[in-house]
């Protein structure tokens, strides 16, 4: 176990190879195992700001939990869909819905954004934060890279 997150929603346990989503409504949980070795996940991590694309998936991970707790959903659509059997690979793949469609391009938007600061050719991160995008940004950023956050020491001339 690298890392344990606590969401409004869920608990986000960050291991070395997968990422497990544990929902506390019910107990489900979600587990990725990111394709880090796959060129096209490769290829969207590089696409999104990434070097690392297990810094991407668990990254991406975190921005979903984070986006339901900040619009104040029930949960993230996505990932309760994972968790409760719409990406079982033994049964024939389902669309997706336009919500889980629409949160999807709202993390990935986010996490080029934060790697990038281009915002996303639909507007929907202007539409959703307006001015506050920066801020928001910030949030996420001291959320996942706890290393970035400001702290009273770090003020301090070392
Ligand atoms: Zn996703």
């Amino acid at each position: 176990m690298i890392r344990t997150l606590e969401f409004r929603t869920a608990s986000l346990a960050i291991h070395e190879h997968d990422i497990i989503t544990t929902f506390r409504e019910d107990g489900s949980q979600s587990r990725m195992w990111p394709p880090i070795g796959e060129a096209w996940y490769q290829a969207i991590a590089r696409n999104l700001g990434y070097t690392d694309p297990l810094q991407y998936a668990r990254e991406h991970e975190i921005t979903h939990h984070w986006l339901a707790d900040e619009m104040g959903w029930p949960h993230s659509w996505s990932l309760w869909s994972a968790a409760h059997g719409a990406w079982d690979s033994s049964k024939p793949a389902r669309p997706w819905s336009q919500r889980v469609k629409d949160e999807e391009h709202t993390v990935n938007s986010l996490q080029r954004y934060i790697n990038t600061g281009e915002v996303d050719a639909y507007g929907c991160l202007q539409a959703q934060w307006g001015d506050e995008l920066p801020e928001a940004a910030g949030r996420l950023v001291a959320l996942m890279r706890p290393w970035c956050r400001l702290s009273p020491c770090s003020m301090v001339g070392a």
